[in-house]
This record gives C-alpha cells, structure tokens and sequence, in this order.
C-alpha cells in the first residue's frame, strides 16, 4: 500500500469518528456506507424503458422494441450511445449543481456511485473500452471552480472499474454559459472549442467520454466528434443523470 493510499484510509477513518454519517440531501442519521436516507434515495428516479437507444431519451408510451428519437433521426450524431442510469430531476440535480457551482465537492462519492450504475447498462457492459474521457474544463474556468467535476467522477470510476482515465481532450475556447441557448445554437457555440491533446492516445481506441449532466448532448456530441476525427475506434458516452 502506497503512502497516499494510507493517508486517505486514516482520514476516511478519522471522517468517520467525526463526522457519524447522515443523509447529504436531508441530513438525517444513515448506515455507514451509504449517502443518502432511505426516503431520499427512493426520490431518486430511474430512467426507465421505453428510451432512445442512442441518447436515452425516455418515451412516455408503450413502446417495446428498440427504437431511435426523432432528435437523434435528424442529426449525425457522432456518438454511439448516451447513458444514465438517472433523470436530472430532485435531489440527483440538486447534487450536481451543488457539486459543480457550490464547490461542494465531497457530493462526488454519491455522485460517482450514480454515475457507476451507468457501467451496467448493456450497451456499455456488453463490448470492453480502453479509457475514460472527461470531458475537459476551459483553464480559466478550472481556476474558478479549482477541480473539473468530469474529471472528478471519472477518477472515482476507474477506481472501480480498474479501466484507466485519459486526459485526452482539452478545451482551447471558453465558451459562454450555453443555458440559454438551443441545442442548434449550442452546437454552433461549442464548434472548435475541444480539440485533441497532442500526446493522447486515442487512434483505434474505444473510449467511453465522460461529464455530470447530458442536457442537449450538444457539449459530448462535438468532443466525441473531436475524438473520432482523431482515429477513435468509437466513442460512448456515460454521464450521471439525463435533462
Ligand atoms: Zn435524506
Ligand atoms: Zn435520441
């Protein structure tokens, strides 16, 4: 066991003596082990069949076979899927936006564990990748927030997982907060604003691209347009929740 790997066991030990463990959404009492209460987690939703089997886009009707959106029809979309065991909704998207603009970054671990559940899926569980790619943060932004939340998660995923983490991209434009903007205008603001680390190894691998949140997919569609472009065998996509 490495120096840094002792380190973190006695501060996880000594969290545990001083902190007992309570709920990160409501703060009542928990299990060790687990982040949130019983009536928290259960708030928790699912995302649920019928979904776009390439964004995972839920369909409110009785569909059986796999099927494609109509968002998904229309575009090239360069990705092969999107995945997230979540919707964005409740405490799942109060955990992401406190973790990413509220720097509470100890809500990583639950987070991490969502995003995880993602690994499951068939359509990442049933062919291997190579390395997991955050999707990267623009410096100045970095400097602002002083961690990348994709990073981040992406860590703690390989941790498990034993699949290692590649820095491949870097975002070489900072772009202005995309809220307000429809999917076509967010794709014309991200254009040009990822481009492909020189050193990273990405011909002829499969890369499973990382981030918190897939609201439009316009932010993943054009790094995994970037990665393609590059050599990339292929690119999915894992984020914890879906918009
Ligand atoms: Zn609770
Ligand atoms: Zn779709």
């Amino acid at each position: 066991m490495g120096l840094t790997a002792i380190t973190r066991r006695a501060f996880t030990a000594l969290g545990t003596l001083c902190f007992p463990p309570h709920c990160a959404a409501c703060r009542e009492a928990t299990e060790p082990g687990t982040h949130l209460c019983a009536a928290c987690a259960e708030s928790v939703q699912r995302i649920e069949p019928p979904f776009c089997e390439r964004c995972s886009q839920q369909f409110d009707g009785a569909i059986t076979q796999a099927f494609t959106c109509s968002n998904c029809a229309e575009r090239d979309v360069h990705f092969e899927c999107a995945v997230a065991a979540y919707r964005s909704h409740g405490v799942v998207r109060d955990f992401i936006h406190a973790f990413k603009y509220n720097g509470q970054r100890h809500l990583r671990r639950p987070l991490a564990e969502w995003l995880a559940k993602s690994l499951d899926d068939p359509r990442i569980s049933s062919r291997p990748f190579d390395a997991l790619v955050p999707v990267p943060l623009h410096h100045i932004r970095f400097r602002e927030r002083e961690f990348n939340q994709a990073a981040e998660l992406a860590e703690l995923v390989s941790q498990r997982c034993g699949i290692p983490v590649l820095h491949a991209l870097k975002r070489t434009r900072y772009t202005s907060t995309q809220t307000k903007l429809d999917r076509a205008e967010r794709m014309e603001n991200l254009r040009g604003a990822f481009r492909v680390r020189h050193n990273a190894r990405v011909k002829e691998r499969h890369l499973v691209l990382v981030d918190d949140v897939f609201t439009t997919g316009s932010t993943v569609e054009e790094c995994s347009r970037v990665l393609l472009h590059a050599g990339a065998a292929s690119v999915r996509v894992i984020t914890v929740a879906r918009g």
